[in-house]
């Protein structure tokens, strides 16, 4: 009578449904993590997030040995054969899981729930990562939302009913089973790199649900109050959360940030210092867990914004493709520092800023006019938090191609970005440091500099820090007028 409990992508004790309902079965509970890159094919985790994926699944293993239970961890080409053959050896009669989004996902769940009730085998699966299912929102004639506003403002109508669910206890020791299926060492999963680009990134992050549960505090102390002001400030450690790659490890669910966030709400009425600017800033960050359960509505609507855009007259779109162009904006060598500074932070440590993001992504599809795609892929394999539905929906919405797009003729212009959201300089002399000792009126534009400047503090453009790739006005024009030629959508 054993449950087992297909770990997908919930490595954590708080708030984990599968995990909780096969212990409170009274039966023996068998988790396993199954490792199935091909069948994620052409969407297996990147360098970053296999990282991630590792150390993650180190620290979980070691929770559920605390627990007195072993993580059974075997891999494959595709699941089904894998939990067919766990179930023949342990004669499991219920499998537990939690969902996963992601378009090939989806079809293998689907292919493993017909084959296993085929068996007469239960299949039970479980929102675990969203606060609401993605398809179960719609508009009042029942179809879904292209537009951010009015979705979110459906959710939030939503939670005043009874959703977001309440947070689930932590699951109580479960029986062990008597005869183990034979297990993996984790490292014969080839997660970690062979060349040690991790540096950096094994100092800054502790991937375990105990990490993630000190980073929301963290940030619920001195982070949330100035939220709504401090979020566009790249230089900040905690102005915003940080918590995207826990969110989407597994080591954290969005139901345990929502009724953080609330709890702090109540503390802070209770004791009547629930100012207007904390009201904002609160209502400013949960929206922002509502962009990404936006982001995977639309992905499960459109299950091809992976690669196509949404607004097909985009796909008439004349980039052009420039290998070397691509190359220098993933080193960080474009010549614009706010730009250079966030694709290095990527590099070095496996997240970037969200304003930042924002920049370069603009950057890379209006005044290099590379494919969002190309810019889409080279997130997917850096970043911690590389997420199918916010990474593709992210890209499309930046380049102008998306459902709630930023319109076209809306280019940042990385100088006064940068001067506005980082205004001493601060995150591009972190970033690029062969500009941190120019003056700070400089230090956003040193191609504006006077060249005796320059040489004073070290900086010679094209040896020690590159020219400009492009120039901003006539990277602009050249941008809009390609826009403009596209054809109109119907
Ligand atoms: P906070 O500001 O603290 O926000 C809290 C949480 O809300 C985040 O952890 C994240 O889960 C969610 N969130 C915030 N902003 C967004 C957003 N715009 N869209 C979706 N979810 C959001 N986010 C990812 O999680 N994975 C990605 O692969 C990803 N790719 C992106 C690519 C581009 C080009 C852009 C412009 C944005 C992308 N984002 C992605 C969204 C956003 O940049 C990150 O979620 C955010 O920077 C994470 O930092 P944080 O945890 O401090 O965010």
């Amino acid at each position: 009578m054993t449950h087992i409990v297909w770990c997908r992508n919930t490595f954590r004790l708080a708030h984990n449904p599968a995990l909780l309902a096969a212990s409170q079965s009274g039966q023996p509970v068998l988790p396993v993590y199954l490792h199935t890159p091909a069948a994620h094919h052409p969407w297996a985790e990147g360098g970053a997030s296999q990282w991630w994926l590792h150390h993650g699944l180190k620290a979980f293993a070691a929770r559920l040995e605390a627990m007195g239970s072993p993580l059974i961890i075997q891999q494959g080409e595709y699941p089904l054969p894998l939990l067919q053959a766990l179930i023949a050896q342990t004669g499991a009669t219920v499998v537990h899981t939690e969902a996963r989004w992601e378009p090939a996902a989806r079809q293998q769940e689907a292919e493993v729930a017909a084959a296993l009730a085929a068996m007469g085998v239960r299949f039970e699966c479980y929102n675990a990562s969203l606060l609401h299912h993605p398809a179960f929102v719609t508009n009042l004639s029942g179809h879904h939302f292209k537009v951010f506003t009015p979705f979110w403002k459906r959710c939030l109508v939503d939670f005043l009913g009874d959703s977001p669910p309440p947070l689930l206890p932590h699951p109580q020791p479960w029986v062990v089973p008597a005869a183990l299926p034979p297990s993996l060492p984790l490292e014969a999963l080839g997660l970690l790199p062979t060349v040690p680009w991790d540096a950096t990134m094994k100092t800054l992050w502790d991937v375990s649900e105990a990490g993630a549960e000190r980073q929301l505090q963290l940030f619920l102390a001195q982070g949330l109050g100035g939220y709504g002001e401090d979020r566009n400030l790249p230089a900040l450690a905690v102005g915003t959360s940080r918590l995207s790659p826990y969110l989407h490890g597994g080591q954290l669910s969005p139901h345990q940030v929502w009724h953080a966030v609330q709890a702090v709400v109540a503390e802070r009425q209770a004791c009547g210092r629930e100012t207007a600017t904390f009201q904002a800033s609160v209502k400013t960050y949960l929206s922002e867990l509502g962009w990404r359960e936006f982001a995977h509505h639309l992905l499960w609507h459109y299950p091809t914004a992976t690669h196509q855009p949404i607004r097909p007259e985009f796909e008439a779109f004349p980039w052009q493709e420039d290998e070397a162009v691509l190359r220098a904006w993933q080193q960080g060598k474009t010549g614009y520092p706010i730009v250079d500074a966030g694709m290095r932070e990527l590099w070095a440590t496996g997240w970037m800023h969200n304003r930042v993001r924002m920049i370069v992504a603009s950057f890379l599809t209006k005044h290099l006019l590379q494919p969002w795609q190309a810019g889409a892929a080279w997130f997917w394999d850096t970043l911690l938090d590389a997420d199918l539905a916010s990474n593709s929906l992210s890209w499309q919405w930046v380049s102008g191609c998306g459902a709630d797009a930023a319109p076209y003729f809306r280019i940042f212009n990385p100088l006064l970005q940068s001067q506005k959201f980082d205004a001493s300089g601060e995150y591009i002399r972190q970033w690029v440091p062969e500009l941190a000792a120019l003056p700070t009126a400089h230090v956003h534009a040193p191609y504006l500099a006077p060249p005796l400047l320059l040489h004073r503090y070290g900086v010679t453009l094209g040896e020690t820090y590159p020219c400009p790739m492009v120039e901003h006005t006539a990277a602009r024009d050249r941008a809009l007028a390609l826009f403009k030629s596209l054809p109109k959508s119907t």
